[in-house]
């Protein structure tokens, strides 16, 4: 039997990483199980989905390498509409769906507004089909529903603690649940591998699979993500959108890799590994069922150590979005015109090992391709003390017969500048720091000045020695 699973995403908003992380395990199964990886989009609730989500969805997949000629669809559950309500049909038919006209007051009136479920009231009324009327589903009084989950064991549930509940509303449109189900059933779905929160779903879907009569898929649900205080990853409150980390220059690779530690980890004492790796040791059964801690310094810090681990011409290209501003991310400081490939390669190498995420290079660079230094005022303010007009006017003196203009020329001569005040290198190097980049940390500051250039580096101190006036 063919292995095949699905991704069955909501397009209800960004893309989520704890999607992402279940979308890259369905996948990687597929791939090990010689199997089919199917994309759904669940697009039925129609007023919170967004076609413009769909695509961000497609384009977050393709981008942490889910490429569109991997996998099967993307099936709309929207066009499965007469199925969906084929199955509701059959189960009424078959005595195991009766029709109910309880209002919720009247439900809570009965029950005790503490309980929260169904008390079966209309079981045995025998109402037909009507306006208003909701479809639920018979569960069993006895027995108990046994989920056979890769992760978690066999999770069992005691079928007459399991209300009966809605499968279509009063307005004949079947729910989640029901959807769902019959979408996997529909789609031949093997393995439901999903996150955790849908595992109280899971004995009523799988009551649905045996009463439609098919053979319930194998379940894996994998852990819920949480952020640092224990709290599941919240889009209000959280970080959550994989495009936000692509935007603020994650690399894919880092992302996936990081994304696969949440719960499991490769052999060996190792967690940065080539994705071929990941591919071939990732075992389902071994993912741990605990909450899995999305740790975002740890994943910067990751982030960084795939920066450092580009080869030059790889960082110069991938830093180029940032660097020209296109498609959602934002345009930088400067004008197109200003940017200037030789002296962004020039620098590169300086700026490769000191950011943790791309867009991090835009003000490492920015003095670069700006007619003026973004000047910090603090900066500025901590810099510019007391000597610091004399000594920008022994390094414009130094600088303009300088033969030439190369980084250990540019050292040297400052050295013997500050030596002059009594200053070691590192307090004469600031207010010079400050006039050219405007900053008091950066790239190499002889190497900066170097790429800059002799005629603007000298432009700039000059300017600064008059704002010292
Ligand atoms: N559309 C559901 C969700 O996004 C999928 C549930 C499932 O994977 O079965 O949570």
């Amino acid at each position: 039997m063919t292995v095949r699973v699905r991704f069955a995403p909501s397009p209800t908003g960004m893309f989520h990483v704890g999607g992402a992380r279940s979308a890259l395990q369905n996948w990687i199964f597929a791939k090990q199980q010689g199997g089919v990886f199917v994309l759904r989009v669940e697009d039925t609730d129609a007023a919170r989905n967004k076609p413009e989500w769909t695509e961000g969805i497609l384009s977050a997949l393709e981008w942490i390498g889910i490429a569109r000629d991997t996998y099967e669809g993307p099936y709309f559950q929207s066009a499965y509409a007469g199925e969906h309500r084929a199955a509701a049909g059959r189960l009424y038919d078959a005595g195991r769906a009766y029709y109910c006209d309880c209002t919720r007051e009247a439900v809570q009136a009965r029950t005790g507004s503490q309980y929260q479920g169904y008390d079966g009231f209309c079981r045995d009324r025998g109402l037909p089909p009507g306006e208003g009327r909701a479809l639920r589903f018979r569960t069993p009084d006895e027995g108990t529903t046994v989920v056979v989950d890769l992760i978690r064991g066999e999770p069992t549930f005691e079928n007459k603690l399991i209300e009966d509940f809605v499968i279509a509303r009063g307005d004949g449109s079947p729910v989640f649940l029901l959807a769902n189900v019959v979408d996997d059933m529909t789609m031949g779905i093997t393995h439901v591998i999903r996150a955790e929160e849908h595992l109280p779903n899971t004995p009523k879907q799988q009551l649905l699979w045996d009463a439609l009569g098919v053979k319930p898929p194998v379940w894996a649900h994998v852990p819920v993500v949480v952020n640092e205080k224990r709290q599941k990853l919240s889009k209000r409150r959280d970080k959550v959108a994989l495009e936000a980390y692509r935007d603020e220059g994650y690399l894919a690779a880092a992302m996936r890799n990081y994304l696969m530690l949440l719960g499991w980890a490769p052999s060996g004492d190792r967690e940065i590994v080539p994705w071929s790796v990941i591919e071939e040791e990732f075992r389902l059964a071994e993912v741990n069922p605990s909450p899995a801690f999305f740790d975002e310094k740890k994943l910067r810090a990751f982030n960084g150590e795939y920066i450092r681990a580009l080869p030059v011409d790889e960082f110069v290209a991938a830093c180029r979005p940032w660097l020209t501003g296109t498609g959602t991310i934002a345009p930088p400081p400067w004008q197109p015109e200003e940017f200037d490939a030789d002296a962004f390669a020039a620098v590169a190498p300086l700026a490769q090992t000191r950011i943790a995420v791309l867009s991090e290079i835009v003000p490492n660079v920015d003095f670069l391709f700006l007619a003026d230094p973004l000047i910090d005022e603090a900066a500025w303010a901590k810099a510019m003390k007391e000597g610091a007009a004399e000594l920008l006017d022994a390094a414009v003196a130094g600088y303009t017969a300088l033969e030439s203009w190369d980084a250990e020329s540019l050292k040297s001569t400052l050295e013997a500048v500050g030596a002059e005040r009594g200053l070691k290198l590192g307090k004469a190097q600031a207010p010079v720091r400050v006039a050219v980049t405007g900053r008091t940390v950066g790239l190499p500051l002889f190497e900066s000045l170097e790429v800059l250039g002799r005629e603007r580096t000298l432009a700039r101190l000059r300017a600064a020695r008059l704002r010292l006036v």
